[in-house]
């Protein structure tokens, strides 16, 4: 069957076409700057060149029809007809308590999505223009929704509470809820497969290391923690969030600064992280590590203190789980820098971790990093979010 995967933002949509038994990508692309000038698809076939169009796409409906006429065009495309597309899996960012798994979409789960727009409001409402796009130009194929949060609902209480009075969780629902789930549950399934093991005999770390960056301690198959938090704010120091940090310092930046409270979250979100480290050198780690290597004493500060919070945490999971059986790297970061790898790892003799430095080199393949006898294992697992959003559709609708 064929899946359409959409990954929908305000002014973008991703999507990829993925024959569910071959699991080949045929076609993919993306639409960028819906509703402003400029607008522009991008679209490339298995084995192809990429197209660019450029055409006005006032809104979602416009860029959605852009991709199904892309997707079935004579010349092009990799369908004959809309109706060989068997379903639309759908990312979502936010599925809060409601969602432990994915889902068919129904006008009920639509109207729950909603519910949980107050938890990601710059994400679950553009999610939903995607999908209510979808349905119009597409009203007989099914579609499925894919949380983010979902995988981590396993999460127990103590790890998703925070030190608040309760009552804020009872009547807002603050408390943790952690994201990159899809890739989260992707990489700690396939690690265990590239081990010879099933999963639900080990307990693997994921460092989800990209712009966005988590870790997540997966214990016998299931999220126990996870280091996103109410928000994808919380946690490891990113590319331009801050990740943790002490709450009294939003008033105090807000008083020196003279800044609202908007105005903070948003310096916390986008001029934080090792963009703010570096004194706003770069969040782009490619950068940084020329800077590091290079000595400049902005790009060392900022690398030091991203690779420092990774270990932390990884020493906090092991903990959780009282032991820890493999290291999964994945994500732009985790799946191509060598050195961020063995800078984090220098940290981890304590786990008798000897990585391979041969083997630490090799890209975007299945590897363990980690010598044979290293009492822990290490591994690069390229993520694969939209594989994984096409096999739980594919999985759901077999059902
Ligand atoms: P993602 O959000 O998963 O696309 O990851 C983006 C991050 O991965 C950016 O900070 C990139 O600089 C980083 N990245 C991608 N390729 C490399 C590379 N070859 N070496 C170091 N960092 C990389």
């Amino acid at each position: 069957m064929n899946i359409l995967v959409i990954n929908c933002g305000s002014s973008s949509l991703k999507f990829q076409l993925i024959d569910s038994e071959s699991e080949q990508v045929s076609a993919k692309g993306l639409c960028e700057r819906i509703g402003i000038t400029g607008s522009r698809l991008v679209y490339q076939k298995a084995g192809g060149e990429k197209q660019i169009t450029e055409s006005p796409m006032p809104d979602h409906k416009k860029a959605i029809q852009m991709v199904i006429d892309a997707l079935t065009d004579q010349e092009s495309g990799v369908v004959s007809s809309l109706s060989l597309i068997g379903c639309v899996g759908h990312r979502i960012v936010h599925g809060g308590e409601r969602f432990a798994s994915s889902v068919v979409l129904d006008d009920q789960v639509i109207a729950a999505i909603e519910t949980c727009s107050t938890l990601a409001p710059l994400h679950n409402p553009a999610n939903l223009t995607g999908i209510r796009a979808c349905r119009e130009l597409m009203p007989d194929t099914p579609m499925v929704a894919v949380f983010d949060t979902a995988f981590h609902q396993t999460m127990p209480e103590e790890a998703w509470l925070y030190g608040i009075p309760y009552e804020y969780y009872e009547k807002y629902g603050i408390r943790r809820y952690g994201f990159h789930g899809t890739s989260h549950s992707y990489v700690s399934k396939r690690a265990a497969e590239v081990m010879g093991k099933k999963s639900s005999e080990l307990k693997l770390i994921v460092c989800h290391l990209g712009n966005g960056a988590s870790v997540s301690a997966v214990k016998y198959g299931q999220s126990v923690d996870t280091s996103m938090g109410l928000t994808p704010l919380e946690g490891l120091i990113m590319g331009t969030r801050s990740g943790d940090l002490d709450a009294a310092i939003i008033e105090l930046i807000a008083h020196r600064e003279g800044r609202t409270l908007e105005e903070v979250m948003e310096i916390l979100n986008k001029e934080s992280g090792v963009l703010g480290l570096s004194g706003g050198l770069s969040s782009d780690f490619r950068d940084l590590e020329d800077a590091y290597c290079e000595n400049v004493p902005q790009g060392v500060r900022a690398v030091r203190a991203f690779v420092y919070r990774v270990a932390k945490y990884i020493g906090a999971y092991t903990a959780a789980m009282n032991g820890v059986d493999g290291i999964c790297f994945t994500a732009g970061l985790g799946e191509n820098s060598a050195l961020i790898r063995s800078l984090i790892c220098d940290y981890l003799g304590y786990l008798g971790v000897q990585l391979d430095q041969e083997q630490n080199k090799k890209r975007g393949q299945d590897t363990i990093i980690s010598t044979p006898d290293s009492k822990t294992a290490v591994l690069v697992i390229p993520t694969n979010e939209e594989l994984a959003i096409a096999r739980e559709a594919a999985a759901l609708l077999q059902k």
